[in-house]
This record gives structure tokens, C-alpha cells and sequence, in this order.
């Protein structure tokens, strides 16, 4: 199937006429084309987003939140569709797709369809001078939104909705690995009556479509999720333009787990966040630590655990673990198995490719456990994005704490523990923008969201999210006694 932009309501061929092919990853074939748009094309994004824009930054908030809201409704409706989409595009399993990914990308439209009618600004009245200031919140104008390939619609859409709730108008690019769901998104708006050129995507590679956008002079505010070295990059260009930054970049989360935890709803969630979506979440629990005195029990007990995943092909009802994204993600994923060898690290389980009956050319690779003796190799130092966790024990509250802080990045944390005191101190001290204590993923949409460190700029979520794509501007006005 090919792809094409969706430019002020319309579907376009890219004005040039490159195309890049499609991967179905699960059976390692090209299915389609999409677009290697241009700047050309950027450009005419941009101009329906501009044209777009002093209309839509005055509809009523009552307007832009039903026209939210039956986006929200037309995404759950399509929700088997879509699934089957995001499954075939992504190599994840249909049952996670259909479980999470979009559910959630209907609950990103209807969040923000609820918050921007409570969205407020804060006033105050300056005691003494006579005066009174209160902060205006515009919305910002064109802005752009990037998104990577590990939760398509989830997050290409969780940027997009705060986006376009606060009034902007928005030129999108998904990532050129999974296009399909936001090009299917493109449909369901004009279906649900969003006014044309609100919501403008364009499709193609980082350095050439993505490239175009974050250089755009009149494009003020640049939201981005994605690797950390394209952050830094994205970063550099947009930083002399003086655009507004959003970067939710790469993570290498410890998952923290002391001998006083409940043992088997740790044990549970522990096999998802270290495996789910294949290790392909930037949150997943990368770099296990257990403290020592259950570090034998927790080891055979979670190489059994993990030993009954299912990998297979995403369309398969007991698939646990589906088909990594690509063959060059799947390449370097496997080049840290054998780093890890190199580095004295013990595989555990897994470690080799998968051959799925039917899917040869599928990009499976088993979950695999690495024991490790040095939180400073690579193995726990880089972000690997695949099912691959280390595993190493701990003896002391402030030995596992160096360790959780000892990386560059600083995205989230998991805490197991039933110890009051002990949360309440690793939490504070924890380098995370998130801390999870007893679970993970629990996601509340009010709450910020973010990294810190190498890990990100700036918070999404909630109103954090509408404060970013609204400008604020502050206005004071002073009275004088009425002249006797
Ligand atoms: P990536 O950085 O390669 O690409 C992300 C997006 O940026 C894609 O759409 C890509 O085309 C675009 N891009 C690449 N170069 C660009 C450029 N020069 N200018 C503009 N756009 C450009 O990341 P990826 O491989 O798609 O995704 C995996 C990464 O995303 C991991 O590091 C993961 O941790 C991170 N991630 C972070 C979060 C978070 O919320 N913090 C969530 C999901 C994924």
C-alpha cells in the first residue's frame, strides 16, 4: 500500500516523487511506499498549517473539544483496524496493539479534549501599587511535531492532540520505519471535521523531511521523541532560531528490587518491563538490580519466567514477544550480545535470532538475560532498545543508588519495596524524571512526563503539555484614583 502526505486535507504525492519502501518487519518484506517528502513539500505543509491557523486558534474551546473528542470516539471505533495496522507495520504483538497502543491513542485526544477547557492562567493583583497582572496563554502558531517508531500512534498523537487542543496548527512527521497509523490518522480528521490544514503530515526520512521541519524558520516550537544523539542534534540546529524545545529522548532505567518487595507482583511485572514491546519502550527496566539476598532465587525464578515467553508472529494469539522494528535495529541489538561476550558478560537466556515458521524472514530475536559484574560496561552504560536486560546483585541501599545514577541518561526508575522510609529517601535521590515504586507504566495523563540529564528537555503530559504549545504573555495594569 503507498502512502501519502496529508497536506490541508488532502492526500498528496510528494512534489519530487521519491519514495522510501515499507518493512513489514514480521516477514522481513517491503509492503508499500511512503513519501520522502522535501523541503518542497515541508513548505506546502506549512503554508496550509499558516492559512489554517487565524481561524483555528479562534474557534471556542467548546468547538476544538468536540472536534478532539470525535477524533478520540472515530479511533476507538476503528480500533481492530488499526491494530492491525500498527501489528504489521511495528512487528509488535496485535494483542498489544490492541490492548495499549491504540486504546491510548484515543485516550491522548479525549485527555486533552477534557484539559484544554481547564486549562487557566494564574493573575495577580500587586497589593499596594495599585496594580494588577494576569498571564494571557496564546497558542504558539505553526508547530512541528517528530515522533519515533516504537509506539507509532501512542506518541505521534500524544504530541499532536495538546498541540492542536491549545489552538496551534501543526506540520507532523511519524517515523519513516512505522508510517501507516499516522497516515491512517489523516482519514479519521477530515472524518471527524478537524478544519483543513490544522493538521498537516508529511512523511520521509530524519535528515531530509525531519531535517526540513526543525530548520523551518517560522515553525516556532519543535516537539520531539526520539534517540538521544538526534535530540542533540535537533537541539543544535533549533537553539539559534530560538524555538521553543520539547525532547523526550533515550533512557537506560534501572529496575531496583529489594528482598522486602512483594515478590511475585514484582517478579510479574518485572518480565513486562523488561520485555514488552520487545524491549522497544523507553521506559523498560534495562538494568535489573537485586539485592543480594534473593539475588539466586530471583535469577531462576525470572530465567523460568521469561523462558515461557512466546516469540512469535504478531498476529498469533499466544505471541508474547513480537518481531523487532527493523533488520538494522535487529543488527544492533545483536551486536551487543556480542559485546556482552566480550565484555565477560554471562548470557543467561536467549541471546539468538528466532526463525518463525512461516515469517523466515521475520527480525525475532529471543529475550535475552546478561549477568553483569560492572554497572560501567556498555552493556549498562548504552541504550540497546531490544529485549536484552543485564542483571546484577546489589548489598546496600547507597551501592544500588550509585549505580542507578551512574549513566548518562535519566528517564525513569523502578523501586520494589514495602520499606516507608526507604522510598521515601531512594526517591528523592534517584536521577529519574520518573519513579514507579511497586509497578510500572501506571500512567496517569495529568502527571509531567519526561527525562532529565541526557535523557530530555522539559515535561509532557497534563498541563505541562499546554503550557509548552502556548506562548505566555503577561499583562499588568495599573489604576488610578478617580480624578475628584
Ligand atoms: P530517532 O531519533 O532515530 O528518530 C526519531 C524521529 O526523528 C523519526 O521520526 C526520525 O525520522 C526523526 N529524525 C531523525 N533525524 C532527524 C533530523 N535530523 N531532524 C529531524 N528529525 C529527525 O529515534 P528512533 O530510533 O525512531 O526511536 C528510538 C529512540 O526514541 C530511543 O532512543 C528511545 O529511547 C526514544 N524514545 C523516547 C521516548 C520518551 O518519551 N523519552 C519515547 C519513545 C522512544
Amino acid at each position: 500500500m503507498n502512502i501519502k502526505n496529508y497536506i490541508n486535507g488532502a492526500f498528496l504525492a510528494p512534489l519530487s516523487g521519491n519514495y522510501i519502501d515499507n518493512y513489514n518487519p514480521s516477514k522481513g518484506v517491503i509492503y508499500g511506499q511512503i513519501p520522502n517528502s522535501s523541503k518542497e513539500d515541508v513548505e506546502l505543509a506549512y503554508q496550509a498549517a499558516k492559512d489554517a491557523y487565524p481561524s483555528w486558534s479562534n474557534t471556542t474551546l467548546e468547538e476544538r473539544s468536540s472536534i478532539l473528542s470525535k477524533i478520540a470516539q472515530l479511533i476507538k471505533e476503528k480500533l481492530d483496524f488499526l491494530a492491525e495496522a500498527e501489528a504489521k507495520d511495528n512487528g509488535k504483538p496485535l494483542s498489544l496493539a490492541t490492548a495499549i497502543d491504540i486504546p491510548r491513542a484515543s485516550s491522548n485526544f479525549q485527555f486533552f479534549a477534557n484539559a484544554i477547557t481547564q486549562f487557566s492562567s494564574e493573575a495577580y493583583e500587586s497589593f499596594g501599587l495599585n496594580a494588577m497582572n494576569f498571564t494571557l496563554r496564546h497558542p504558539i502558531g505553526v508547530v512541528g511535531c517528530i515522533s519515533p517508531w516504537n509506539l507509532p500512534l501512542y506518541l505521534f498523537t500524544w504530541k499532536i492532540a495538546p498541540a492542536i487542543a491549545a489552538g496551534n496548527c501543526v506540520v507532523a512527521k511519524p517515523s519513516e520505519v512505522t508510517p501507516m497509523t499516522a497516515y491512517l490518522l489523516g482519514e479519521i480528521c477530515n472524518e471527524a471535521g478537524l478544519p483543513k490544514g490544522v493538521l498537516n503530515i508529511v512523511h520521509g526520512l530524519g535528515t531530509t523531511t525531519g531535517q526540513a521541519i526543525i530548520e523551518h524558520p517560522n515553525i516556532k516550537a519543535i516537539s520531539f521523541t526520539g534517540g538521544s544523539t538526534t535530540g542533540a542534534h535537533i537541539a543544535r540546529t533549533a537553539a539559534p532560531m530560538f524555538k521553543k524545545l520539547s525532547l523526550e529522548l533515550g533512557g537506560k532505567n534501572p529496575n531496583i528490587i529489594f528482598a522486602d518487595c512483594n515478590y511475585n507482583e514484582m517478579l510479574a511485572t518485572t518480565v513486562r518491563s523488561s520485555f514488552a514491546n520487545q524491549g522497544q519502550i523507553c521506559l523498560c527496566g534495562s538494568r535489573i538490580f537485586v539485592e543480594e539476598s534473593i539475588y539466586e532465587r530471583f535469577k531462576k525464578d525470572f530465567i523460568q519466567k521469561v523462558s515461557e515467553l512466546k516469540v512469535g508472529n504478531p498476529f498469533d494469539e499466544d505471541t508474547n514477544v513480537g518481531a523487532l522494528v527493523s533488520k538494522a535495529h535487529l543488527e544492533k541489538v545483536i551486536s551487543y550480545i556480542n559485546i556482552a561476550e566480550e565484555e565477560g558478560g554471562r548470557i543467561l537466556f536467549g541471546g539468538k535470532k528466532v526463525e518463525v515458521i512461516g515469517s523466515e524472514q521475520g527480525y525475532y530475536l529471543q529475550p535475552t538475560i546478561i549477568e553483569v559484574t560492572d554497572n560501567k560496561c556498555k552493556l549498562n552504560q548504552e541504550e540497546i532498545f531490544g529485549p536484552i536486560v543485564t542483571i546484577m546483585p546489589f548489598k546496600t541501599e547507597a551501592e544500588v543508588l550509585q549505580m542507578a545514577n551512574d549513566v548518562t541518561y535519566g528517564l525513569s526508575a523502578t523501586l520494589w519495596t514495602n520499606n516507608l522510609n526507604r522510598t521515601m529517601q531512594m526517591t528523592k535521590q534517584i536521577e529519574a524524571g520518573i519513579v514507579w515504586v511497586n509497578t510500572w507504566l501506571l500512567r496517569d495523563l495529568r502527571t509531567p512526563f519526561g527525562g532529565m540529564k541526557n535523557s530530555g528537555v522539559g515535561r509532557e503530559g497534563g498541563f505541562e503539555a499546554l503550557r509548552f504549545f502556548t506562548e505566555p504573555k503577561n499583562v499588568c495594569i495599573k489604576a488610578y484614583p478617580n480624578p475628584s
